[in-house]
């Protein structure tokens, strides 16, 4: 736990959160500011910063937590999809420092679009060349 962390706060329940479901390791919890209403957090309990750092012995339980919540969007919220967004890094937009998936239920009729703006590669070896760096590490 950090002890300056708001999302280890809320584990412990120093700050209150609207909790939707809890495991041993896993919380997933009503984001406050949601982007659709019914958006939710999932959270390991455990304080780790981004997902790079999440214990491979984490992951499965975080990743269920997800589909889970994304099950009963769709169930429970009659939602009409899902995205699943997840930052980091301030870079990437994290603003919180502590592993959190958003769980959004998207509804045709939500109005809600993303600022997606696609680029394009100069030619086929920019990709090649960037998708061997990936490769090297
Ligand atoms: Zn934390």
């Amino acid at each position: 736990m950090s002890e300056t962390c708001v999302f280890c706060k809320i584990v412990e329940g120093k700050i209150p959160s609207t909790r939707v479901m809890e495991t041993e390791t896993v919380l997933a919890f009503m984001d406050i500011g949601p982007i659709v209403k019914g958006h939710v957090l999932v959270i390991p309990k455990s304080h780790v910063e981004s997902l790079g750092e999440l214990p491979e012995a984490l992951l499965a339980d975080v990743m269920l937590a997800v589909q889970q919540i994304a099950r009963s969007q769709v169930a429970g919220l009659a939602a009409d999809g899902v995205n699943i967004h997840q930052a980091n890094g301030a870079a990437a937009g994290q603003v919180v420092p502590h592993l959190h998936f958003h769980v959004i239920p998207r509804f045709n009729t939500d109005g809600h679009r993303w600022n997606w703006k696609s680029q394009s590669y100069a030619n086929a070896s920019e990709a090649e060349a960037l998708a061997a760096r990936l490769r090297s590490v």
